[in-house]
């Protein structure tokens, strides 16, 4: 049994050695044949070169580098693009997601299970971060059809099947925890401590974050445009019932009031509803374009990977 691990790459210069030689030792102790596959998301610190030297060290090392940072999204679809294992494994480099747990990982998956996820649970980290994430959760298992939990997120074991069923879904917008879900399979989920990155500060910032949270929710369905017609149904109404009544009374009463603060509200309040659902239209817009160019998800221009070994699984 060959087991893939993936681990994408941004700036972690000070995690990579680190990392490997955890997971070298941990795959050694139990006997485990594996590939470790890092994908250098476009670093600007010295992580490749780093990379490259690790690769001179232990032979099971294979890395991917592209031509500019593309995000984490796509390094691991480059990883699984590029995994031959019976079963992946895809873990931060940051050593957040602690290696001495994949024999566990491993354990499940010996036992059948097709996906073997690590919820992290949240103590210790910073309310700042937290609460938003919370809401997440909430707002968007409301929004979407599948269900997200807080704290399962990319620390996970995926069997061959899912691997090819995720390397079969076409689009360009990927919200892997959704996708992870959306596959489905037979699924163990194991808990896991919340650990502080080992050097180096997060890469994703609130700004990032809010982007992710916006990808997960349209990336799903067209919930939130329906959303837009409702709400935009009901003020419609209520506007038809306000000119109803105004005109009756201006019938039976004549013009009396200047209706200055009637008409102002008015007019902000149709126009905040247009202007939300314009937006709302305008995320989809954006996703179709981008759906409709067809353009890969990544750009390679360093590997010690057999190019036809990427090619045959590329679509
Ligand atoms: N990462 C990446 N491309 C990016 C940003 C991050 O490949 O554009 C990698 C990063 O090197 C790390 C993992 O994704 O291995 C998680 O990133 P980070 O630790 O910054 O996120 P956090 O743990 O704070 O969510
Ligand atoms: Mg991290």
């Amino acid at each position: 049994m060959l087991i893939s691990l993936i681990a994408p790459i941004y700036n972690e210069e000070k995690n990579i050695r680190l990392l490997t030689e955890k997971i070298d030792q941990t795959m050694q102790q139990y006997q485990y044949e594996y590939e470790l596959i890092l994908v250098n998301d476009g670093s600007k610190d010295d992580s490749l070169h780093i990379i490259k030297q690790q690769a001179q060290l232990f032979s099971q090392i294979k890395y991917i580098s592209f031509s500019r940072n593309f995000g984490k999204e796509s390094a691991m679809l480059a990883g699984l693009n590029a995994c031959a294992g019976d079963c992946a494994i895809i873990l931060d480099a940051d050593l957040q997601h602690p290696p001495e747990r994949i024999p566990e990982m491993i354990t499940y998956y010996n036992e059948g299970y097709d996906q073997v996820v690590m919820k992290r649970d949240r103590t210790g980290e910073h309310v700042i971060r937290k609460l938003p994430t919370q809401l997440f959760y909430k707002l968007i298992n409301k929004a979407v059809d599948i269900k997200l939990t807080d704290g399962e997120g990319d620390f996970r074991l995926i069997s061959r099947r899912v691997i090819d069923s995720i390397l079969s879904l076409k689009e360009y917008n990927r919200f892997s925890k959704g996708i992870f879900e959306w596959v489905g399979f037979t699924k163990k989920t194991i808990n896991f401590k919340n650990v502080e990155r080992h050097e180096g500060i997060s890469s994703f910032s609130p700004k990032r974050l809010i982007d992710y949270a916006i990808d997960g929710i349209i990336s799903y369905n067209n919930k939130p445009l329906r959303l837009c017609f409702h709400f935009s149904a009901v003020t419609m109404a209520l506007c038809i019932l306000y000119i109803l009544i105004t005109f009756i009374q201006i019938l039976r009463h004549g013009i009396e009031e200047p209706g200055y603060f009637t008409i102002i509200a008015s007019v902000l309040f149709l126009g905040s509803v247009q202007l939300f659902s314009l937006g709302i239209i305008g995320e989809y817009i954006g996703r179709i374009y981008y759906e409709t160019k067809g353009r890969p998800h990544y750009i390679i221009c360093d590997t010690n990977i057999n190019e036809t070994d990427i090619q045959k699984k590329v679509r």
